[in-house]
């Protein structure tokens, strides 16, 4: 019934606002075909599966990182059934859902005690609120970053009631300045990882390390906003320079936070890291309980995180680790393979060939290196490379691609199981002549 108003409703504003083309539209055929397409879009799912051809692996629109199979199983489990969430099995009376996560967290990063919230948004605001409400926060001029979806360090200060104390300047901050500003009003020294921005050229920051030896002199906190949170050396796969949770947790800060949904390739959450009596503070505030996590988080976190016992295991099961690893000759293999699968169903009506080109870590994690992959490029003759984007996007399900010197690409390294197949089908139903 609403499929047919709305599109009543759209023939008739279409008349009002311009008589003739209205009034010729009106075919029979036409106008069904219209209101099974309407029909349609109503009982769709608002929140789709999507083919994911861009190349960035932890792609912040397209749903970040992807489970792990283990993840997804204990998903299924704890689900369908009721489980411990909040019950103290040994005691047989009412336990803490906190539990869950923290003696995994504290196993593989050998910190004292750990917390997870909702996300690294409201990990920070819980740190920043439980440590330094109506006080000081000390912060390099370097590192007050916006995170994009309005994350800025600087708002969610205000909104934790901390007061930011900005110090040294946009490209190089000496220990020297944080130190002339600690006071009587200071309650924590934060370090925060630049995620999605490199300052280069003049450049001078205080490591953690020196920054924690400054806290312990002056009897303060020192918090490690680490952003992404990797557990594994990316260098192997030669990404350079992103910091470890293991090395942050070594170099003795006494809090740091980091998401569950970014390098770390989990479910979203906000982990936090930090010695016993931080960590028991946090869980004690009100805060606490607003940004809560609810079971499917835990039981993926923790599915995931049991996977980093044994990196190499982690690097082989966990989607994100799988797919920063992938070697470009395999990547080229499956590059050449779509292509040609491309070609058969298209026959003249594309041109297809394989390209050279770069995909991304994506979600805040080393923005200015690329890694190299093989990518499949499709040019119409009668179609612009625009309009290919917005045709393959409008596909069901949606394949996003990028548009690049008039063509329209498809990154081999973020395509999962059973994508060449949809991908092939839409080829044939948008080009084939
Ligand atoms: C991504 C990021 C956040 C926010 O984390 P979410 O999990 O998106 O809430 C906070 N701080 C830094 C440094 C980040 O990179």
């Amino acid at each position: 019934m609403r499929a047919v108003r709305n599109v009543l409703d759209r023939i008739r504003r279409a008349i009002l606002s311009d008589q003739s083309s209205g009034v010729s539209r009106l075919d029979e055929a036409a106008l069904i075909q219209e209101i099974l397409a309407e029909a349609e879009g109503l009982a769709a799912y608002t929140l789709q599966r999507v083919v994911n051809g861009t190349g960035i692996i932890v792609h912040t629109n397209l749903g970040r990182s992807l489970l792990c199979q283990e993840a997804l199983e204990r998903l299924q489990l704890i689900g369908s059934g009721y489980s411990n969430l909040e019950y103290d099995l040994e005691a047989g009376s009412r336990g803490s859902r906190y539990v869950h996560a923290e003696a995994i967290l504290r196993e593989i990063t050998g910190a004292e005690g750990a917390l997870v919230v909702n996300n690294n948004a409201g990990a920070v605001l819980l740190v920043l609120n439980t440590l330094a409400q109506g006080r000081e926060v000390v912060v390099s001029r370097g590192e007050l970053v916006e995170i994009g979806g309005s994350f800025r360090i600087p708002d969610v200060m205000t909104r934790s009631g901390a007061r930011l104390r900005e110090v040294g300047c946009t490209n190089r901050t000496h220990l020297e300045d944080y130190r002339a500003a600690i006071g009587p009003e200071t309650a924590l020294l934060l370090k925060v990882h630049a995620s999605n921005y490199q300052i280069s050229g003049f450049t001078a920051e205080v490591d953690l390390a020196t920054l924690v030896a400054l806290g312990r002199a002056h009897n303060l906190p020192v918090m490690d906003d680490l952003g992404s949170g990797c557990f594994v050396d990316l260098s192997r796969f030669g990404l350079r320079g992103e910091p470890l949770v293991q090395d942050s947790v070594r170099s003795g800060a006494d809090v740091i936070t980091f998401s569950g949904d970014k390098l770390l390739g989990g479910p979203q959450a906000g982990i936090i890291l930090g010695r016993k009596e931080i960590v028991e503070r946090l869980r004690k505030s009100p805060l606490t309980r607003a940004l809560r996590v609810d079971k499917f988080t835990l039981a993926a976190l923790e599915a995931t995180l049991r996977l980093y016992r044994d990196e190499e295991t982690a690097v082989r099961a966990i989607p994100t680790l799988r797919m920063i690893a992938i070697e470009v000759e395999i990547l080229a293999t499956r590059a050449q393979s779509l292509a040609d699968r491309i070609r058969m169903a298209v026959g003249s009506g594309a041109e297809v060939a394989v390209v050279d080109g770069a995909s991304q870590v994506g979600g805040g994690a080393l923005p200015v290196q690329t890694l190299p992959s093989k990518l499949v490029a499709l040019t119409s003759r009668r179609l612009s490379a625009a309009r290919l984007e917005a045709n393959f996007r409008g596909n069901q399900p949606p394949i996003i691609g990028r548009v690049e010197q008039e063509r329209f690409l498809l990154d081999v390294r973020t395509l999962q199981l059973g994508d060449d197949e949809v991908i092939v089908a839409a080829a044939a139903r948008l080009l084939a002549v």
